[in-house]
């Protein structure tokens, strides 16, 4: 039997499906890909999980339609339960700081979300419950946008794309290629860095391993 939950947020996927004309009937998987505005309605409406009742706004994530990169971090803070945008506050400032200074592209040229769309109260880690209801939302994004590179920022959501459970150190250094699915690079959470600063090091060496993949050159200082 059906999780209640993922079926409820398959249940909105599929609302928007039928209003594109597709058969809802038809067998789900895989789905076409949704719009990203339509995408973000559908998570507007979602109450599939229990963070419905403790969000105060949801957020879906933001970039450009085309973009070929696509970060994605575990949920949204507090910053970003407030405006209803990923990746705003400190740590949002350095990933820009990341993205902009470190691989020449403006923050808007690529797309950046969470694997969970509202914030778990206090920041707490994501359930599982939790991701699994809210995983179809992401699964449509990654399909509308096909990015050439996926980065999984931290170990919560280098662990829920690539399916395992491992520390991020093991899985941090390469590209990981699977069959159907964009390149995917883990590199450490923007959080983590500030208050590791050390770290940054390692952070720019995974970068720059996404750089060459995409074939792109630092900016000239
Ligand atoms: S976290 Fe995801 S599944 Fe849960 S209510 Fe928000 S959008 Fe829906």
């Amino acid at each position: 039997m059906a999780d209640p939950v993922h079926a409820a947020a398959a249940l909105l996927l599929q609302q928007e499906l039928g209003e594109l004309g597709v058969d809802c009937l038809a067998p789900p998987a895989p789905p076409a890909a949704l719009g990203l505005e339509q995408i973000a309605t559908a998570v507007a409406g979602c109450h599939a999980c229990p963070l419905a009742s403790t969000r105060t706004c949801t957020v879906p994530g933001e970039g450009a339609v085309g973009a070929a990169v696509m970060f994605v971090g575990e949920a949204p803070g507090r910053d970003e339960d407030l405006s209803g945008r990923p990746f705003v506050g400190p740590a949002g400032q350095l990933l820009t700081k990341i993205i902009e200074s470190g691989m020449g592209l403006r923050r808007e040229q690529v797309f950046i979300a969470n694997v969970l769309k509202c914030r778990p109260p206090g920041n707490r880690d994501p359930q599982a419950q939790e991701k699994e209801a809210c995983t179809p939302f992401l699964e449509q994004q990654i399909a509308s946008l096909q990015p050439r590179l996926l980065v999984a920022l931290g170990r919560h959501a280098a662990n829920h794309l690539l399916g395992c459970d491992q520390p991020l150190g093991s899985l941090r250094g390469r590209l990981h290629e699977k069959p159907g699915r964009p390149p995917l690079l883990a590199t450490y959470h923007p959080a983590y860095l500030l208050r590791n600063p050390a770290a940054k090091r390692d952070c720019w060496q995974d970068i720059q391993i996404g750089m060459h993949h995409l074939g792109l050159t630092p900016p000239a200082r």
